[in-house]
């Protein structure tokens, strides 16, 4: 496998850690099985001696309307596809305007501000494993049981792009910290918010 030397302190939204080799996956081989595959980096930090890190390579970067479906590449940024989605007044996808990552990270956590996560719209992801449908997937609040590099993700094509959850979406991070940092410690508990939960102590 080809590899990139990546500056973690840099590449990180943390931006904090060294300078390592990362794989890159071209095509899937049994080589990527001891890898730990990484997006851009949003959620994870990257210690001393992490075990083989492995990327997607560019060819993983695309968007296509087929059908009644949006194919996106696993390597998108959430910026291009949120752009993407404006352009073509594509519905569903105006929260990751503001949500930062690529679509694998985003699949694999199940990525969402409030109730609008990834899954929602979510068909089928194309994996290193093979085809897996949403049915067949375990996921919930921030998780899946996803444990293979995700290549592709297909979702449902709805037409109709809103600018007013554009706004309301820019106006939930309006109060966020630009600086890095490691966002909140907390999870929302079923049915309620964790930031309703600690105002009301
Ligand atoms: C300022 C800020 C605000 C944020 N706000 C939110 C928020 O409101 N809601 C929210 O849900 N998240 C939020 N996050 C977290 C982050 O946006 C998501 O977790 C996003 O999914 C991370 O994507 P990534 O590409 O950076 O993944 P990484 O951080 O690189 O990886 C995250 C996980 O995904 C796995 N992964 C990455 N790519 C793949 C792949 N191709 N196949 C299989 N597994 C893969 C990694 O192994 C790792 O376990 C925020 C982060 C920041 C920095």
């Amino acid at each position: 496998m080809k590899k990139q030397r990546i500056n973690f302190s840099k590449f990180s939204s943390i931006k904090i850690g060294e300078e390592l080799d990362v794989s890159i996956l071209e095509d899937c081989t049994a080589e990527h099985k001891d890898h730990y595959i990484i997006g851009s980096c949003n959620n994870i930090l990257i210690g001393a001696q992490p075990p083989p890190l492995l990327k997607l390579s560019k060819n993983y970067d695309y968007i296509k309307i087929e059908n009644d479906s949006l194919k996106i590449g696993a390597a998108t940024p959430s910026g291009k596809i949120a752009s993407f989605c404006k352009k073509n007044n594509i519905a569903d996808f105006e929260f990751l305007s503001h949500l930062p990552g690529t679509l694998g990270g985003l699949v694999f956590m199940n990525a969402g501000l409030k109730e609008y996560e990834v899954f929602n719209n979510l068909i089928s992801i194309n994996t290193c494993g093979g085809n897996l449908k949403k049915e067949e997937i375990s996921y919930g609040y921030r998780f899946t049981d996803i444990k293979t590099p995700i290549l592709e993700a297909d979702f449902k094509l709805r037409f109709g792009f809103d600018e007013e959850k554009l706004a309301m979406f820019k106006a939930m991070r309006s109060n966020q910290p630009s600086t890095p940092s490691a966002g909140s410690c907390f999870k929302n508990p079923e049915g309620d918010y964790a930031g309703r939960v600690i105002e009301a102590v």
